[in-house]
């Protein structure tokens, strides 16, 4: 697994009041923590809709992905590093999973923290509800 929280290259980020996934990032709100790097934390989803589900989440407070712009591009590669590393570790990465970013009202975000939610272990349906 990837650095533990102290040791950190970067400067640790402000945590939002009353925000559960920077609650979780620094450590206030337990979660089952599966996957850490410098950029993003990944853990298990409190309400598991699939077998794995887990939530990636950057350390850094941004709403959602319309948030995201050229400087997160470090940022975006890692998501993905971090996806392929959580799908292989929870036996996914050959049977398949999905990634998804909901956005806004319609897209049924709840959790104003950017996270991709990445699910798997069954047939996932299409289009999703
Ligand atoms: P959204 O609906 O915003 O895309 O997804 C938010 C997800 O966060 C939901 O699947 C919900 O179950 C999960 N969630 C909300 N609060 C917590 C929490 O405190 N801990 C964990 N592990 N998951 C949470
Ligand atoms: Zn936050």
């Amino acid at each position: 697994m990837s650095p533990a929280a102290e040791n950190l290259q970067r400067p640790l980020p402000t945590p939002v009041p009353g925000c559960p996934f920077c609650q979780i990032v620094s450590g206030e709100l337990a979660a089952s923590i599966v996957w850490e790097t410098d950029l993003v934390v990944a853990f298990r989803d409190i309400a598991p809709a699939a077998p794995i589900h887990v939530l990636l989440v950057p350390r850094e407070h941004l709403p959602d992905a319309l948030s995201l712009g050229e400087s997160h591009a470090d940022l975006l590669v890692d998501l993905a590093v971090v996806a392929r590393s959580v799908a292989e570790a929870e036996g996914v990465a050959s049977s398949g999973f999905r990634l998804v970013f909901n956005v806004g009202d319609d897209g049924g975000n709840t959790v104003s923290h950017l996270h991709m939610h990445l699910l798997g272990g069954r047939p996932m349906t299409w289009p999703p509800g």
